[in-house]
């Protein structure tokens, strides 16, 4: 247990380091038991928690503040049982993603769902947030790859849900869970499905000398009805910050936008997509469509894509990153009104997203010790948002809302679609003490504080 101010700084804050709460205590459970025994004590006193995992979250979620206290459930990160012939795995919450796959990896399986922050986010962290990553265009989210929870709600009662065996009976809380952002319980046992390794891949990189270009041959790609297992792209500042760290990638540093397109699937077939991107690609204005020689050339190149946030981490000292989606069609269109609000406010944003499913993610570095560069950075997200808001989009793909999109909520949600997600958070939490204030905004939801 941690309980001195100095020892929570770590976890007062988490991947949005704009956010800095301190919460009353941490707890590490390291057994299922300990765990339950914890919540169940926090239910007596009534004590509001916040359930964390690697803290990696980009949406202020897994913060707490006041009387709070934070369960970390880091050490609670045990892959309990594989059973390759029904292609499920059962683990620990604080099993940390790419574990998974690598443990997977014996038996010809993954673990699908691979957040650029794989090698640090937990599973738990996965669920509560409903994760994507770059190969989810393709094979789902995370809400695709849970058959099972085990869940212990605030009120320290442990409850089932979906069903690791086939379709679950009843309602889909299984559904309700996944996203829900820690405010319904703590998952204390997650059942994944594990996908078979493809037999084939091939990984290209697509260079173009603008955006738009880049977002044409997105758009062509899929309308012509190949669904790679990803699509990425990353603008010119985002390429010139890879390129100039540790995680340079060969990436062409003069580009305005490269895209990252993995093909997969049976052998037969595949390479036959490969020239119908490349004729794609070229058609919309490529200058060059490279195709990864072996696995070593296409690590390289996902490396640069998986840690273009660190790379930006050279440019300033605090990084804000942000996460929309929009229509994919409205990808240049949205990416001009980025680079329109980046001007006025004079700031630099790196795009760096999930193009294949129009999940963007803006990323501004600043300094936070500046107050008018802090300001600018704030009016500039909130314009941001507005502009993929006004293009038909809305406002996280898979960071979750936590405590930095709950502004936004009325502007995609109305008074009473609100407080019917209050409603069904009752149906868990009455007492609104797991995650209390995140989310749906306070004044829509009563919190435990205001009761
Ligand atoms: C460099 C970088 C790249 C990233 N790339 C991606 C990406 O490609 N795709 C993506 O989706 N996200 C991405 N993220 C965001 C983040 O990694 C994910 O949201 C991840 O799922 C968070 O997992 P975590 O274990 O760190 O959770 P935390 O940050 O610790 O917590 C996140 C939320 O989950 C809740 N929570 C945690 N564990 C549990 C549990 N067992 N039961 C109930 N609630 C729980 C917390 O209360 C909190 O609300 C990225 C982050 C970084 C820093």
């Amino acid at each position: 247990m941690l309980a001195r101010s100095s020892e929570l700084a770590t976890y007062s804050s988490d991947g949005l380091p704009g956010y800095r709460l301190r919460p009353r205590l941490a707890v590490f459970p390291t057994t299922k038991q300990q765990l339950i025994d914890v919540v169940r004590l926090l239910a007596r006193e009534h004590c509001p928690f916040v359930a964390r995992g690697a803290g990696t979250g980009l949406s202020a979620g897994a913060l707490a503040s006041g009387d709070a206290v934070v369960i970390g459930l880091n050490r609670l990160n045990r892959i309990l049982r594989i059973d390759p012939a029904n292609r499920l795995a059962v683990v620990e919450p604080g099993a940390v993603n790419v574990t998974l796959t690598r443990a997977a990896g014996a038996h010809g399986l993954h673990y699908a769902p691979d957040p650029s922050s794989q090698t640090a986010c937990t599973i738990g962290g996965n669920v509560a947030e409903n994760s994507g990553g770059p190969h989810c265009l393709k094979y789902g989210v995370t809400l695709n790859h849970v058959a099972a929870l085990e869940v212990i709600l605030a009120s320290g009662e442990i409850v089932a849900l979906g069903n690791a065996d086939g379709e679950a009976d009843g309602y889909d809380l299984l559904g309700a869970f996944i996203g829900s952002e820690g405010c319904f319980g703590i998952a204390l046992e997650v059942t994944v499905k594990l996908t078979p390794n493809p037999q084939g891949v091939r990984t290209l990189l697509a260079d173009f000398m603008s955006i738009d270009a880049g977002a044409r041959a997105t758009s062509a790609i899929i309308a012509a009805g190949i669904l790679p297992a990803a699509l990425e792209m990353m603008d010119g500042p985002t390429i010139r910050a890879v390129e100039a760290s540790i995680y340079a990638a060969g990436y062409p540093a003069d580009a305005d936008a490269v895209l990252l397109i993995e093909l997969d699937g049976l052998d037969a077939g595949l390479d036959a997509d490969v020239r119908l991107v490349e004729k794609h690609c070229l058609a919309a204005g490529a200058r060059t469509v490279r195709i990864a020689a072996n696995e070593d050339e296409r690590a390289r190149l996902w490396q640069g894509r998986k840690k273009a946030f660190g790379a930006m981490g050279r440019i300033a000292p605090d990084l804000v990153v942000q996460d929309a989606v929009i229509p994919r069609t409205k990808l240049p269109e949205v990416l001009r009104a980025i680079a329109a609000i980046a001007a006025r406010w004079q700031i630099q944003v790196c795009n760096v997203f999930h193009a294949g499913d129009g999940n963007l993610h803006p990323n501004i570095g600043y300094d936070s010790r500046n107050a008018d560069e802090s300001r600018r950075v704030g009016m500039a997200m909130r314009d941001i948002m507005r502009a993929c808001i006004d293009a038909g989009g809305t406002i996280t793909g898979e960071h979750g809302i936590g405590l930095d999109k709950l502004e936004y909520m009325p502007q995609i949600f109305s008074p009473e679609s609100l407080a019917a997600q209050c409603a069904l958070r009752d149906a868990f939490d009455p007492e609104r003490r797991a995650n209390p204030g995140k989310v749906v905004p306070v004044h829509s939801c009563r919190e435990w504080r205001g009761a």
